[in-house]
């Protein structure tokens, strides 16, 4: 129940909108999505040349790249993030919502409530299974 409320309290005390951990994350991966070219190839989809015959292609519109790992984490790739810069939009934007701080604070917004000792330790005094003295 503690941690439900420090987990709370931090999540209240962090500005940013996306968790401390994936925005470092997303940082890490701006720094390495600069040797990626992109070419606009119409429908929000682009094509990216990385070099050495590797082309990938973005779909911003529904959040996808060919390498699959914006698809599976949720987090946008190097390549997408490569499209991004080229529209002057921010990763931040395109990144899944359950790594908002505000789908965090949501989530431990509902807390669970303390009860009574003595209603505890009659219901296992009732069943017989705890034998032991209450106060
Ligand atoms: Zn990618």
């Amino acid at each position: 129940m503690t941690m439900l409320v420090s987990m709370k309290e931090a999540a209240e005390k962090y500005l940013r909108p996306l968790c401390p951990r994936i925005q470092k994350k997303l940082s890490e991966i701006v720094s390495q999505s600069n040797n990626v070219w992109s070419v606009y190839a119409g429908n929000e989809k682009y094509e990216l040349d990385c070099g050495l015959g590797n082309k990938h292609v973005v779909d911003l519109l529904n959040s996808s790249c060919s390498c699959r790992k914006w698809d599976l984490s949720g987090i946008p790739c190097k390549h997408a993030i490569s499209c991004m810069q080229l529209l002057a939009v921010s990763p931040e934007t395109y990144v899944n919502t359950c790594y908002t701080v505000i789908t965090q604070l949501n989530i431990y917004n509902y807390l669970i409530k303390p009860i009574k000792r003595s209603y505890v330790m009659g219901t296992y005094e009732g069943h017989g299974t705890h034998s032991s003295s209450s106060d």
